[in-house]
C-alpha cells in the first residue's frame, strides 16, 4: 500500500465524530447534501456551501451515487485546501436516491476530493468500496447506535491503491453515460457542445486514466467504445460473449471487456 501523495492513508484522519449527523432531518437527497455541507462549513472544511452543492448535484444527475445496500457516496471534485472533506449522515427513515438496487438510502458518505492530488479519487473509492463490500462491516454500520459508533466503524477504512477488481466497481454505467455524452456532443451546436464537454470532463475526472485512454482509442477508431450485450451477444461485434460473462454483466455495474472485439460491455439497455 503506497498512497504517497496523501497526507494520510487512514480514513480516520479525515473523519471525526463531529463530521457525522446521526439523525438527518432531511427528507430528500438534495436536502441531505445541504445538511451535510452545512456541517462541513461549520467545521471549516469547506469555505462556501453553494459551489460544492452545485457540483455534488451535477455529479448526482449523471449517475446516482446510491451504490446499493442502502448506502450512497455523493461526491464533488473541488480544491478546498485539504485532501478530503468528509461528512457522514444517517437517515433512519431512508431517502429516495434512485440507487442502483432501487432501495432507499440510509447511510450517506459525502466526499469532497481535491483534484490537485493525483489518483486521490481512486484511492478513496477503492478503500471505501472494499470496506463496504464486506457484509460484516455493513451490518455493523447499520447497527450503529450513535454518530460516534458510525465514526468508529468507518475509521477502519484504509485508503489504498486500487486493485483492478476494486477499480472496476460501479464504473460501467459511467462509461456508458460518457459514450452517450460524447455522441451527443458530436451532433450538438457549439454552445451545447460546451455543456456536454463539461459533463464529459466530470466523468473523466473520476475514471481510471487507463480506462479513459482505452475508451478514447475505441471512440476514435470505431465511433463507439461501449457495447450492449443482448441475449449473450456483444452488439459491438455480434459474437457471443464468453460463457457466464453475459449473466455476470446482467444486473452488475462492473466493467467487462468483450474478449473478441475489446469493447466495454454493459447489460442491454433496451430489454
Ligand atoms: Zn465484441
Amino acid at each position: 500500500m503506497n498512497a504517497e501523495h496523501l497526507k494520510s492513508s487512514h480514513f480516520a484522519d479525515y473523519l471525526r465524530a463531529c463530521q457525522v449527523i446521526y439523525d438527518l432531518k432531511s427528507k430528500t437527497k438534495v436536502e441531505a447534501f445541504e445538511e451535510l455541507l452545512d456541517l462541513l462549513k461549520e467545521n471549516q472544511l469547506i469555505k462556501n456551501r453553494k459551489p460544492v452543492l452545485t457540483r455534488v448535484i451535477a455529479r448526482e444527475q449523471l449517475e446516482s451515487t446510491g451504490i446499493g445496500h442502502g448506502i450512497a457516496l455523493p461526491h464533488a471534485r473541488m480544491d478546498t485546501g485539504q485532501d478530503l472533506a468528509v461528512a457522514v449522515g444517517w437517515s433512519s427513515e431512508g431517502l429516495e436516491f434512485d440507487a442502483i438496487d432501487g432501495q432507499k438510502v440510509h447511510l450517506i458518505i459525502l466526499i469532497v476530493w481535491n483534484p490537485v492530488i493525483p489518483g486521490l479519487f481512486n484511492h478513496v473509492f477503492a478503500g471505501i468500496a472494499k470496506f463496504l463490500s464486506n457484509a460484516t462491516y455493513r451490518s455493523r454500520l447499520f447497527q450503529a447506535g450513535s454518530g460516534e459508533d458510525l465514526c468508529k466503524t468507518l475509521s477502519q477504512i484504509e485508503l489504498e491503491i486500487p486493485e483492478m477488481e476494486d477499480r472496476i466497481i460501479h464504473r460501467a454505467g459511467l462509461l456508458w453515460k460518457l459514450q452517450e455524452i460524447e455522441l451527443q456532443k458530436k451532433k450538438a451546436s457549439p454552445k451545447e457542445a460546451k455543456e456536454f464537454q463539461a459533463q464529459s470532463d466530470l466523468i473523466r475526472s473520476e475514471l481510471d486514466s487507463a480506462l479513459v485512454e482505452r475508451f478514447d482509442r475505441f471512440m476514435e477508431r470505431y465511433g463507439f467504445a461501449v457495447a450492449e450485450v443482448q441475449h449473450g451477444v456483444c452488439m459491438g461485434c455480434y459474437i457471443n460473449v464468453a460463457t457466464g460473462m453475459g449473466s455476470a454483466i446482467e444486473g452488475s455495474n462492473d466493467i467487462y471487456v468483450c474478449e473478441n472485439c475489446g469493447k466495454f460491455l454493459v447489460a442491454s439497455k433496451s430489454e
